[in-house]
């Protein structure tokens, strides 16, 4: 695992330059899109048509992906009692919801706008859990309304909140603690890291048996379970098995003092995808550690995958606008931006990116968006197909954290997501126009 995206770094500085064997990277890192004759393909449709008929840049999922991943997971929980609630945040489109609830999944929200898209998509409560450090009392009612499987609690003063909120409309919320396991983890940039001493998520370790206890008491409240999610783009074992420990080993004292059975486990999200060559979670041996350690505890065991499910199932596509060469560098300015793919700039993040028709040389450039910010780049000083004006790059592994971080900056409208399906392709969301700009404005007309 490549250890070097620290964002204390220098700008660019090795982090978004072509890691070694970047060229042979594997096949997992295509998943979904594939190139032939016709130029590179998602799943069996031509990126250059869908190009041609919805504009640029665009969002392109591969369902086929998606359904890969979620099958691939499930195989390697076995027969754990088990069931993933896809984290939505990570792509929230309603599409992608409705593929995933086919597959059976559940979800997992941090939001009101989250449980209002959950349950347009057809989620019910049952398959509803409810994390998030910050909840208002307005999202706590609604989703009590909803009837929501689980609330993950992060603080004390939230779990009061929330009894006070459940009394008042006399139901009663199933409750996991979301504890900090205050274990170390290594993820490519410390924004991803949650599980760590000092950080704003969870309940601290050593308060979890004294909040369980205060939980015990409160009319509303119903304490059911654990809960923990560590962070993000997670691609070894230990920073689970740790914190899994830590968690048994505080239910354990949790169901000794208040004299109570703990039912559900929810070990979190955060698996990591290859953006690279090799730096993603090997989900046979995930499977394989999760069952030896969870696999007779007798609780049911939740966990909330978001970017494996949903990360290298997408490509942004975009233009190339023009080429350019300014003080002894090449760029390559495209038609898509930081307010349409924002991990690059906000994250530091690597995304392979190559010509979707067949180029042949390469160059070294710099790949930079429209936006009036020099943290507008998608790849620096990074080996590139040697693109011209007018030709298409696909921008791969943008299905997570991607359209859903988009925004409007520069007042610029957000591209449109299509989702490909074997030969045939929907337009999920169409793409905004002016009016989109300004539609919330005192003044619009
Ligand atoms: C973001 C998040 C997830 C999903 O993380 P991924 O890295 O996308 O798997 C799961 N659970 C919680 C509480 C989260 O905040």
């Amino acid at each position: 695992m490549r250890r070097c995206c620290d964002s204390r770094g220098a700008l660019g500085e090795g982090v978004l330059t072509a890691p070694a064997g970047e060229r042979s990277a594997p096949a997992a890192q295509r998943i979904g899109f594939s190139r032939t004759r016709e130029g590179l393909l998602c799943d069996a449709v031509p990126i250059e048509r869908i190009a041609k008929e919805c504009g640029t840049p665009v969002y392109i999922y591969s369902a086929s992906a998606i359904r890969e991943q979620y099958s691939a997971l499930e195989a390697a929980l076995g027969s754990l009692n088990h069931r993933l609630h896809y984290s939505v945040k990570a792509n929230s489109n309603l599409a992608i919801l409705k593929l995933l609830k086919g597959l059976g999944a559940g979800v997992d929200i941090v939001s009101g706008g989250e449980l209002f898209r959950a349950l347009l998509a057809g989620f019910t409560g049952d398959d509803i859990v409810f994390s998030g450090v910050g909840k208002t009392e307005r999202e706590m009612e609604e989703a009590l309304r909803a009837d929501v499987l689980l609330f993950n609690v992060e603080s004390e003063q939230e779990l009061h909140v929330l009894a006070e909120v459940a009394t008042r409309l006399k139901r009663r919320a199933r409750v996991a603690l979301r504890v900090n396991p205050e274990v170390l983890v290594d993820t490519p940039h410390p924004y991803t890291r949650t599980g760590g001493k000092g950080m704003k998520f969870g309940i601290a370790f050593d308060e979890a048996l004294a909040v369980a206890t205060v939980a015990m008491d409160l009319p509303g409240i119903h304490l059911v379970g654990l809960d923990m999610h560590v962070g993000s783009q997670i691609s070894q074992l230990a920073p689970y098995e740790a914190g899994l420990n830590r968690l048994l080993h505080l239910r354990t004292e949790i169901e000794h003092s208040a004299k109570i059975k703990l039912g559900y486990l929810d070990m979190g999200g955060g698996l990591a995808v290859s953006y690279e060559s090799n730096d993603a979670i090997d989900i046979s041996a995930f499977g394989g550690a999760v069952n030896e350690m969870l696999g007779s505890v007798g609780m049911r065991i939740l966990l909330e995958p978001g970017r494996f499910l949903v990360g290298n199932a997408g490509a942004l596509v975009t233009r190339v606008l023009y080429r350019k060469r300014s003080g002894g560098k090449n760029f390559i300015i495209t038609d898509a931006g930081m307010n349409d793919l924002l991990r690059p700039s906000h994250y530091h993040a690597y995304h392979r990116i190559e010509a979707v028709s067949h180029v042949g040389l390469g160059t070294i450039a710099d790949v930079v968006g429209p936006v009036c910010e020099s943290g507008d780049f998608f790849a620096v000083d990074r080996q590139v197909d040697d693109v011209v004006r007018g030709d298409l790059l696909a921008v791969h592994s943008a299905g997570a954290y991607g359209f859903v971080m988009a925004s409007n900056y520069n007042s610029r409208p957000r591209p449109c997501e299509v989702l490909v399906d074997g030969s045939s392709f929907s337009v999920v969301t169409r793409r905004e126009d002016y009016n989109d700009l300004v539609r919330a404005e005192r003044g619009a007309s």
